[in-house]
């Protein structure tokens, strides 16, 4: 990660204000007011007027694609939207109103990005292979503890009592009501031993 000031002396270099950015950016495409190239060619040029393009920061999705892969010279657009964003929010600058009807681009189909190119731009190719599966012994004894909050949402509330006898596959937690969260399912047949507020958990040998 190079520092803001590196990174604004490399674009008043070696921008080539050829919009490749733009032309590649997601949200763009997608019919956001959000020019990477515009605010490459101000911070370039020391232009501080062009108000829209500077808040145009705010609807950057931080994907990186104009970095690692639009960009000929180099430069990363996405670290510049990233830095304006927190700058902006800092001095209180608002948001943009969002669209009302936002169109995506004509060739916004014909813009996606090929991943295989994509892979080989980030180096990851040689790691596209099949992955080796272990083999699992499912003979063996195991004391299966299943966490009831596994992501961003509320944690589940257990559905089964200690002592159950729970098949492979049978819900054992689930969402409270309408809130957001997911289901937890037992992996093996077995017997529930323990059950507290942060996990349920199984011995598949009982
Ligand atoms: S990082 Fe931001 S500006 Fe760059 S392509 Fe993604 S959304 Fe567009
Ligand atoms: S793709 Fe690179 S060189 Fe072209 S306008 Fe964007 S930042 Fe500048």
């Amino acid at each position: 990660k190079k520092p803001p000031e590196r990174q604004l002396h490399q674009t008043r270099a070696a921008c080539l204000k050829c919009m490749l950015c733009t032309e590649t950016c997601p949200r763009f495409l997608l019919g956001h007011r959000l020019y990477p190239d515009r605010l490459m060619r101000n911070l370039a040029a020391g232009i501080s007027e062009d108000l829209p393009a500077f808040t145009g920061a705010y609807l950057c999705s931080e994907c990186g694609l104009c970095a690692v892969y639009a960009c000929v010279m180099g430069l990363d657009p996405c670290a510049a939207n990233r830095m304006l964003k927190q700058r902006l929010s800092a001095a209180g600058v608002p948001r943009p109103e969002p669209l009302e009807s936002p169109h995506a681009h004509h060739y916004a189909v014909m813009r996606k990005v090929p991943v295989r190119r994509l892979m080989a731009r980030l180096g990851v190719v040689e790691f596209d292979r099949p992955a080796e599966k272990a083999k699992l012994d499912t003979g063996a004894t195991r004391r299966l503890v299943l966490r009831l909050k596994q992501h961003a949402g509320a944690p589940a509330v257990p559905v089964v009592r200690k002592g159950a006898r729970v098949s492979a596959g049978q819900p054992v937690a689930e969402p409270e009501g309408d809130r957001l969260g997911a289901v937890v399912h037992a992996p093996m047949a077995g017997n529930v031993v323990e059950i507290d507020q942060e996990a349920v958990v199984i011995d598949t040998g009982s």
